[in-house]
Parts: C-alpha cells; sequence; structure tokens
C-alpha cells in the first residue's frame, strides 16, 4: 500500500480548474478564466536581466542551502524599509518559493498530532501542508460580516491544549482582506498568552489599495516576533511565480531547523533565481506601481459588476487579486431546467454553458462561494463579467 499520508492529500482544486480552463482554451474554446492564482504580467526587464547576467557570470553552482549570504542580507534590508522589522541573516531561510516556505515551517513546528489552526475561508494548501507533516488542521470558521477575519471569541472556540500554532494570511486568498494593526495585536496576545507559534503568510503584501498600509504581526513587539514564522516571497510582488523563490524570517532555532530540513530535502534553490529575487529586492519599485495600478482599476470595476448582479454579493477585497463572491443566492435555482445544487456544480455549469472558468469556494473551505481572480486583461474581465450576467439571467426559480 502506498504511503498514508500521500494518500490523504487532495490534488490543488485550484490547479485543476486552470487546467480545464487551458485544455479548453487548446483545443480552441473561446474560454475567458478568472482562475489564475499569478500576476499576468512579465517579470520586469532589470530581473530577467540579472539572471541572465549571473548565467553568464558562473553563478551555476551549489550556494548555501539557505540562500546566499547576500540575498539573506538584501531579504534583511527590505523588511527593515518596508515593513520596519530587524532581523539578520541567521533568521533568515530562502526557500524554493512561498509555498515551500510554509512546508519548512510546518515541518520544523509540528510533532505528530500537534493542532494548527487555519481560518476558513483558507488557501488551499494549508490544510494539506499540515497533514504531510503530521500536525492535525483545525477550521476555525469567520464570517463575511466580520470580513471573512478570525476573532478572539473564534480563536477561544478552536483553542485545544494541543495548539501549536495559528496560520495567518494578510492580505488573504482568497478574500483579500487584511487584518489592521488593532485586529492583530489582539489576535498576537491571544497567541502569546496560549504560547502558540503564528504562520503569517505575507505574500500578497505589496499588492494592497486605496493607500493601505499592511501591517506585520512579527512587528507588533518582542512578543510576537519570537512567535512568529513570517513568509514571504517574490512570486507575486514581482511578478516572478515561475522562478520559484520564497523566504521566512523567524527566530533563529526555527531558522536553524528549516535550513537543516531543506538542506536534505531540496539542498540550496536556483542559483540563477536567487540572483533574479536580489535584483527584484534591491532595484527600482516603479514598476510595481505601475502594475498595482492595473489591479487596482481591474479590481473596482469588477466589483461594480458583480454587486450589480442578481444572487451575487461580494466584498471588496482590500487586497491581493481576488473577488470572493457569495453565491448562495443563486444555489437551488435552475439552469435550463436543471437545478444548481452547490458552488462546483456552478463552476461546472458556468464553464460548460458560458465558458467561463471560476473557482468553487469547496478547495477553500467556504461551499457557498466562488473565487475571481482580476489577474486577467480589462478585456477579459469585460467580457467574462458579460456571459456571467448572461447566465444569471437564465436562472429560474
Ligand atoms: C501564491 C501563494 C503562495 C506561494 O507562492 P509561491 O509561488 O510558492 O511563492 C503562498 N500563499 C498564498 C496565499 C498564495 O496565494
Amino acid at each position: 500500500m502506498l504511503a498514508k499520508k500521500g494518500l490523504a492529500v487532495s490534488p490543488s482544486p485550484t490547479l485543476a480548474i486552470d487546467s480545464k480552463a487551458k485544455e479548453l482554451k487548446s483545443r480552441g474554446v473561446d474560454v475567458i478564466s478568472f482562475g489564475a492564482g499569478e500576476p499576468d504580467f512579465d517579470t520586469p526587464a532589470h530581473i530577467r536581466e540579472a539572471a541572465i547576467a549571473a548565467i553568464n557570470q558562473g553563478h551555476t553552482r551549489y550556494t548555501p542551502a539557505s540562500g546566499t549570504p547576500e540575498l539573506k542580507e538584501a531579504i534583511c534590508r527590505k523588511l527593515q524599509r518596508e515593513n520596519g522589522l530587524h532581523y539578520s541573516p541567521a533568521e533568515i531561510v530562502v526557500s524554493n518559493g512561498g509555498k515551500h516556505s510554509l512546508s519548512n515551517a510546518f515541518a520544523a513546528l509540528l510533532n505528530p498530532g500537534d493542532e494548527v489552526l487555519i481560518p476558513v475561508p483558507y488557501w488551499v494548501s494549508y490544510p494539506e501542508l499540515v497533514k504531510l507533516n503530521d500536525g492535525i488542521p483545525v477550521e476555525v470558521v469567520t464570517e463575511e460580516k466580520q470580513g471573512f477575519k478570525v476573532t478572539i471569541p473564534d480563536l477561544k472556540k478552536a483553542w485545544s491544549p494541543r495548539t501549536k500554532a495559528l496560520v495567518l494570511n494578510s492580505p488573504s486568498n482568497p478574500t483579500g482582506q487584511v487584518y489592521t494593526r488593532e485586529e492583530l495585536e489582539m489576535i498576537g496576545y491571544f497567541c502569546y498568552e496560549h504560547e502558540m507559534y503564528i504562520i503569517a503568510d505575507e505574500i500578497y503584501e505589496r499588492l494592497v489599495y486605496d493607500g493601505l498600509a499592511c501591517t506585520s504581526i512579527a512587528g507588533l513587539g518582542d512578543y510576537t516576533k519570537k512567535l512568529t514564522v513570517l513568509v514571504n516571497g517574490v512570486s507575486k510582488s514581482y511578478a516572478m511565480t515561475g522562478w520559484r523563490i520564497g523566504y521566512t524570517a523567524s527566530a533563529p532555532e526555527i531558522a536553524g531547523v528549516m535550513g537543516a530540513i531543506q538542506s536534505h530535502a531540496t539542498s540550496n534553490p536556483n542559483s540563477i533565481a536567487q540572483k533574479a529575487a536580489l535584483a527584484a529586492l534591491d532595484g527600482p519599485q516603479e514598476g510595481m506601481a505601475e502594475m498595482l495600478q492595473a489591479f487596482d482599476e481591474r479590481r473596482n470595476y469588477m466589483v461594480e459588476r458583480i454587486v450589480g448582479l442578481p444572487f451575487l454579493k461580494a466584498l471588496k477585497p482590500q487586497g491581493a487579486f481576488y473577488v470572493f463572491v457569495n453565491i448562495e443566492g443563486a444555489l437551488g435555482k435552475a439552469f435550463g431546467g436543471r437545478e444548481i445544487t452547490d458552488s462546483d456544480d456552478f463552476a461546472a455549469r458556468l464553464l460548460e454553458e458560458e465558458k467561463v472558468a471560476v473557482v468553487p469556494g469547496t478547495g477553500f473551505g467556504s461551499p457557498g462561494y466562488i473565487r475571481l481572480s482580476f489577474a486577467t486583461s480589462m478585456e477579459n474581465i469585460v467580457k467574462g463579467l458579460d456571459r456571467l450576467e448572461a447566465f444569471l439571467a437564465e436562472l429560474r426559480g
């Protein structure tokens, strides 16, 4: 029999929708996909140039397993400059992407049976990564009227003596909501009192709108900094998803364990990509502002259209590039005489009838919802929402 741990893991549903849409597209079907989980922009030129130079200058060998000293120093400078956080290179582990950093964190922190609190809706990989590392994911359901943000009563209800850590994702994928400093202070204090680690996934930290500032829970004070494994990377902020560079900042003991694990599992992250990440962090940041501006325009358009459609509700995202849409009003209605039973069915029928791909909320633990990404052109957004509108106009009952 194959490994129980491996068999217990379900493949990523967000990637599944994306591949279905891509498959239809390759057969010549005119599909509009709102499934993308990555920026639709190219990696900026100066970053690509840095990678080419790295190859030509011979940076093609093993580096230290947890990342090059120069990149770790650049990450420390970034954390100081942009987040007001002071870390030293020994507290940084550079990995093969934010997802790998999360995996390293769970591997370093969890013993069999340890519970990890995961606010719902959650990013699809958290529960699976916890299970793969012998932990028990404990879902903490949040409410839309609380902005899908976990509250102290929610945490109290979910806590047990086996609770080891809390996963906090702000800005959130899939909801786009951002925790305020005050909210983080309450959560941070709860974790401190209960001696829990905080896995702070800040991969969308640069993608926030309306001049909002994104607070890092590690920055509240020593009481949270010691407990926090801050996870970030260049994937989303610099349109570098394919390069696979993520990093953590944490207490040096945790960094040491993560580095040791990584040294056996993967060795160093790609040497060329590390040079590119260095150029991203140290180089000009103007290109990022343009990307943010484009996301912001699409966000405004998409939310305005969606809240004007029948059966649908949505909170305006404050960060990331997703709109999380409540479709409960459409469930139980019929399309072409056949009832729409749940969000999986809604997504499947929308793809079948109108050739629009969205991600059903089931994968995020929220079955009454769908996620639409605005990491696609304005032209696609207009066309896709027209089709969604046509689909909803056909609902009866
Ligand atoms: C995209 C994403 C990541 C990981 O990104 P990598 O591509 O592995 O760097 C981590 N967390 C969330 C919530 C994400 O959406």
